[in-house]
């Protein structure tokens, strides 16, 4: 099984070379005006010696990225939303290219002056863009968690076949790959832990969680992030997908993977090694850091992520999940062991299911219910094409329009 601490070592070492000759890297931010974009830019601010943008894709929000490219001067802004682009009049520096429509992502992470990609679409549109950057053997800096649910083994196997290197920017994968040790020893690793704060929902009673509204749902406790993700949160289904990008990025079975809930979201998740010593990482919730930490390793530097203040009291509790409350999370570890299209058709049917809740179509538990039964009736594979992939992720996606309650 391939994964990140097998074949990563070799592939940082040529990029840390290029980084210790002083060469700026460039960057291809996917996704920059999002909140993961947004942060991203942060860490670019932060160290304008280190890194510049060669290209900023976004779907929405162009007037946002339409500033960034005056402030950045990337050689390419893509707008992938071909409606909204051509509609815009837009006001951009002469140096700028912009294009228009989703596959032109494809071919900007692929231009030589791309370093590294930053891989943060939200969502299945994110598969193509992922794909094409671990194809050309980049560094990846994988905010899309999807692209590891949909196709894991086949991202994995083709990062091993490119030299690509793909780091995590989930704040949970980053933290079991530091608490690892960057490029440690599977073998010497017992379980990883992925902490969860249980969102806003942690305290529910089954009848209460029937009852959850778009709105209350849409309030996370410790994150700020975009409307899909702080959905996921509420489910726990944002943990179910952790569990199986988390399977496929460190080649972990299932079994070996746990989840404990821990409100405060300052230990983002923990390693425990076979002679029982648990490492885990801490800082605020800030997202710069495991940003900041996928541009620079292996190495560390000062940058603008907030820090613990070792003044004030802090206290952690850490709780075991509650799988009847939240079924989402059970179908997580399902999809993790059954491997193969499962976790395709899981993604594609919450993503649908995410969409018909926030249109008031489905109640809140419907979305647990309705993906496991999407799920149950999907023709399984166990090494399926992209192309399969692709073709089950459209079949999820109509299952979830016709679903309906039985009672
Ligand atoms: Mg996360």
């Amino acid at each position: 099984m391939q994964n990140i601490m097998s074949h990563g070592m070799s592939a940082a070492s040529s990029l840390s070379d290029k980084s210790r000759s002083n060469k700026s890297l460039g960057l291809a931010i996917l996704g920059a005006s999002g909140s993961i974009g947004k942060s991203t830019l942060d860490v670019v601010r932060a160290f304008p010696d280190r890194f510049h943008v060669v290209a900023l894709s976004a779907h929405q929000r162009l007037e946002d990225v339409e500033a960034l490219a005056h402030e950045f001067r990337p050689a390419f802004l893509v707008a992938t939303c071909p409606d909204s682009a051509t509609a815009r009049a837009w006001n951009l520096p002469e140096q700028v290219e912009l294009l228009v429509g989703p596959d032109e992502v494809q071919r900007v992470v692929c231009d030589q002056r791309v370093d590294i990609v930053v891989a943060a679409i939200v969502g299945r549109a994110g598969l193509e863009g992922t794909w094409a950057a671990v194809d050309a053997g980049k560094r990846v800096a994988l905010a899309n968690k999807e692209t590891l649910v949909m196709a894991g083994q086949s991202v994995m196997q083709r990062a091993a076949e490119t030299g690509a290197l793909l780091l995590p920017i989930d704040s949970e994968h980053s933290a079991i790959f530091q608490a690892m040790g960057a490029g440690g020893d599977l073998d010497q690793v017992r379980n990883i832990i992925l902490t969860a704060s249980g969102g806003p929902f942690l305290r529910l009673t089954p009848a209460q969680l029937e009852d959850v509204t778009v709105s209350a749902a849409l309030r996370h406790p410790t994150w700020n992030m975009g409307p899909k993700i702080t959905i996921d949160s509420a489910t726990m289904m944002n943990k179910a997908l952790e569990v199986i990008e988390a399977r496929w990025l460190f080649g972990i079975t299932a079994d070996r993977i746990q989840v404990v809930v821990h409100p405060q979201s300052l230990v983002h998740s923990m390693v425990e090694f076979v002679d029982g010593a648990v490492l885990a990482q801490l800082s605020p919730p800030d997202m710069r850091l495991p940003i900041q930490f996928a541009l620079t390793y292996p190495e560390r530097s000062a940058g603008p992520a907030s820090r613990m203040d070792w003044t004030s009291p802090w206290s952690l509790q850490f709780e075991p999940p509650d799988l009847d409350r939240f079924p989402s999370l059970k179908l997580g570890f399902q999809v993790a062991r059954d491997g193969g299209t499962a976790g395709a058709v899981l993604n594609a049917a919450n993503e649908a299911a995410v969409e018909r809740f926030l249109a008031g179509e489905l109640r809140f538990l419907d979305i647990s219910r309705a993906c496991s039964d999407v799920l149950a009736h999907h023709t399984y594979e166990k090494t399926p094409t992209l192309t399969s992939i692709l073709s089950l992720d459209r079949w999820a996606r109509e299952e979830m329009k016709l679903w309906k309650r039985c009672s």
